[in-house]
C-alpha cells in the first residue's frame, strides 16, 4: 500500500482535530510539559507501538512503532511547548491556563505526528522502525542538544529525521521548501550592569546603569549602523530589561538585560554575540559600571539535507500538494537545526493560510485544514522509506 486511503484519513481526522484542540486548551510550558507527553501518551498507548522513550531531556517523549524485517530508523519530530503568551483567541477551545498558549501551532504539529502513530497503529511499517519523536522545550533552545545525547536516541541512529512547521502567510497546506539553509541561528545574549545604588535624594552618591543600559537598547535596535555587519543577515533586539527595583526613593545600582542576536549562520552569530559584547563592555566602562555578559539558548541554523529533502519534495508531489520554493531563509529558528546538525533530515513548512495571524500573535491558532496535507505527506514517506 503505497498510498494512504482516503476515506482512512478522512476517518482518523476528527479525532486528531479534538486532540489538537485539548492541548490547544491545556498548553504547557517550555520544561513543564509533562501533562501534555502524558496525553499523546494516552492517545498513542491504544495503538501498542513496540518501544515507548519517556523522559527525553525531561518531558520528552518517543513512541517506536517496527517492522519485522531489518531497515532504516525514520523520526519524525514535533515540539512539545506552548509560549508565554496570554491566549486572546475567540475559540472555544482557547487556553485554560493564564499567560500561556500555543501560538506558535506546536499543538498542530503534535497532531500531525499523534495522526501518523495513529495510521501505523492500523499498519505497521514492513521494515525498520519509525520513531514519533515529541521534543520538550524547544522554544528555549534547551531541548533537542539534551534529546540527542540521551543513549536511546544515540542507539537508535536515526537514518533520516523529519519535521515541519505551520507558517502564516503562505497557501494554506502547502509544502514550503528550501535548499540548504532553511531557518537562521539564534540566541539570547544576556548581561547585567553592576553599579552603585544610593538614597533618591542623594543619586550622586550611587552610581546608575540608566544611561548605559539606554545605549545599549540603542545600539542593539540599530545593530547595522555601528557593527558594520550586513543587516540582511544579522538582527538584534532588546527583549527584556529590567532597571534597579521598584522601591520608593531608591536610584537604580543594577540593570539587566536579554537581548535576541539573529543571523543566518552559526558562525556569523558567533561574531555577531562578539561585537555586541565588545561594545556592552566599552558601554559599561565608560560609565565606571562592572558587568558580565554570556550568550543563553543557542539555537543552531536549521539546514536541509539534498537527499531528505528531494524524497520530501517527491512525496509531496506524488500526494498532489502546492510546492513553493522559499527565495529566502526564515529570520526565526527552530531547534530542529540541532536535529539535522547531527542525522540526515529534512525541515518544511506548511503554509498556514492568510488572515490567522503571525506565529506567537496572542490570538493565533493552528489551521487544522493543514493537518490532512501533513498526514499525506508524512504517510508517503514512511511508506518509501519504511515499506
Ligand atoms: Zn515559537
Ligand atoms: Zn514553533
Amino acid at each position: 500500500m503505497a498510498i494512504i486511503e482516503q476515506d482512512v484519513l478522512e476517518g482518523v481526522l476528527p479525532d486528531l482535530i479534538a486532540l489538537r484542540h485539548t492541548i490547544h486548551s491545556w498548553p504547557d510550558l517550555s520544561g513543564h510539559e509533562m501533562p501534555t507527553a502524558n496525553r499523546l501518551l494516552d492517545y498513542l498507548s491504544p495503538f501498542k507501538p513496540e518501544q515507548v522513550h519517556k523522559g527525553l531531556s525531561g518531558c520528552g517523549l518517543a513512541v517506536v512503532f517496527a517492522g519485522n524485517q531489518a531497515g532504516p530508523t525514520t523520526i519524525f519530530s514535533c515540539e512539545l511547548d506552548a509560549v508565554p503568551i496570554a491566549d486572546r483567541g475567540r475559540v472555544t477551545y482557547r487556553s485554560q491556563v493564564p499567560e500561556a498558549g500555543h501560538m506558535c501551532g506546536h499543538d498542530g504539529h503534535m497532531a500531525a505526528v499523534a495522526g501518523l502513530g495513529v495510521l501505523l497503529g492500523k499498519r505497521r511499517p514492513l521494515r525498520g522502525q519509525v520513531v514519533l519523536l515529541f521534543r520538550p522545550q524547544e522554544e528555549t533552545g534547551q531541548g533537542a542538544p539534551v534529546i540527542l545525547a540521551d543513549p536511546r536516541i544515540v542507539e537508535m541512529n536515526p537514518d533520516y529525521i523529519f519535521g515541519f512547521h505551520n507558517m502564516p502567510g503562505y497557501p494554506l497546506g502547502a509544502v514550503l521548501y528550501r535548499r540548504g539553509l532553511f531557518a537562521w541561528a539564534a540566541t539570547d545574549y544576556v548581561f547585567e550592569l553592576i553599579g552603585k545604588s544610593s538614597h533618591g535624594g542623594q543619586p550622586e552618591a550611587g552610581r546608575s546603569p540608566a544611561m548605559a543600559l539606554s545605549q545599549i537598547i540603542e545600539r542593539l535596535e540599530n545593530l547595522t549602523a555601528w557593527s558594520g555587519l550586513d543587516p540582511e543577515c544579522n538582527d538584534s533586539q532588546a527583549a527584556y530589561a529590567q532597571l534597579g527595583e521598584s522601591d520608593h526613593g531608591t536610584t537604580p545600582g543594577i540593570a539587566r538585560m536579554r537581548a535576541t542576536l539573529r543571523s543566518e549562520s552559526d558562525e556569523a552569530l558567533k561574531e555577531l554575540c562578539r561585537k555586541i559584547d565588545q561594545a556592552v563592555g566599552k558601554i559599561a566602562r565608560g560609565h565606571g559600571l562592572q558587568w558580565h555578559g554570556l550568550p543563553e539558548n543557542w539555537i543552531p541554523a536549521t539546514h536541509s539535507h539534498g537527499q531528505a529533502l528531494d524524497l520530501v519534495l517527491a512525496c509531496a508531489r506524488e500526494a498532489g500538494l502546492h510546492i513553493l520554493e522559499l527565495d529566502q531563509a526564515q529570520r526565526w529558528s527552530d531547534d530542529f537545526g540541532v536535529l539535522t546538525q547531527h542525522y540526515p533530515g529534512a525541515f518544511i513548512g506548511l503554509g498556514s493560510g492568510s488572515g490567522c495571524g503571525q506565529l506567537h500573535s496572542s490570538d493565533y491558532d493552528f489551521p487544522d485544514e493543514i493537518l490532512k496535507s501533513a498526514l499525506q505527506l508524512y504517510w508517503r514517506i514512511v511508506t518509501q522509506l519504511n515499506g
